[in-house]
């Protein structure tokens, strides 16, 4: 069975640059229940591919984690930014590209028990190269990767970035129903 949970009341507890904090409290048949929430304004990331069938990925380190992690080009959304045109911009920031085809995949939900985030995901090719711009504090490394040894990274673990080892295996098999 599945019970929906009313929004009684919401309480914020901290407003970052990135993320708001809020404690709520919600009504479940009878009871009240706390629920810890992390807002975010969602993102989006591209698996954009070479004319050679590589994919780029960027490599950076991630403070979180203290581990430098192969991602898709990805970037976070403004308040309602419209996310295939943000899509495009992290592309052409990230890796300096400009796809001639670009395509929605879907949307991934990064973390459903506590955090609001949606990244939205699209598939690119048919490239033109120009020249990157870095946000502020973004240093990033970008790597291309033949697009089956990136299914068989994600398949060692060697990929552990959520959206990214989910666009690759979306991607993979889409082709293995051609
Ligand atoms: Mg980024």
């Amino acid at each position: 069975m599945i019970a929906e949970e009313k929004t009684i009341s919401s309480e914020l507890v901290f407003k970052g640059k990135i993320v708001e904090v809020r404690v709520e409290k919600a009504k479940l048949f009878d009871r009240e229940v706390m629920r810890e929430l992390v807002l975010h304004n969602g993102g989006v990331c591209v698996a954009a591919f070479t004319d050679d069938d590589e994919i780029i990925l960027v490599k950076q380190f991630r403070y979180a984690f203290k581990e430098a992690l192969l991602e898709l080009p990805a970037g976070k959304l403004e308040a309602a930014e419209d996310h295939y045109s943000a899509g495009l911009r992290e592309l052409a920031e990230e890796v300096g590209a400009v796809p001639d085809e670009y395509e929605y995949l879907g949307v991934l939900y990064p973390s459903v028990a506590y955090l609001t985030e949606k990244i939205h995901i699209y598939y690119a090719k048919s490239l033109h190269f120009g020249e990157t711009h870095f946000d502020e504090d973004e240093y990033i490394e970008m790597v291309k990767i033949p697009f089956e040894k990136a299914v068989e990274m994600v398949l060692a673990n060697e990929i552990k970035d959520a959206k990214t080892a989910a666009g690759i295996l979306m991607i993979a098999a889409k082709r293995s129903k051609k």
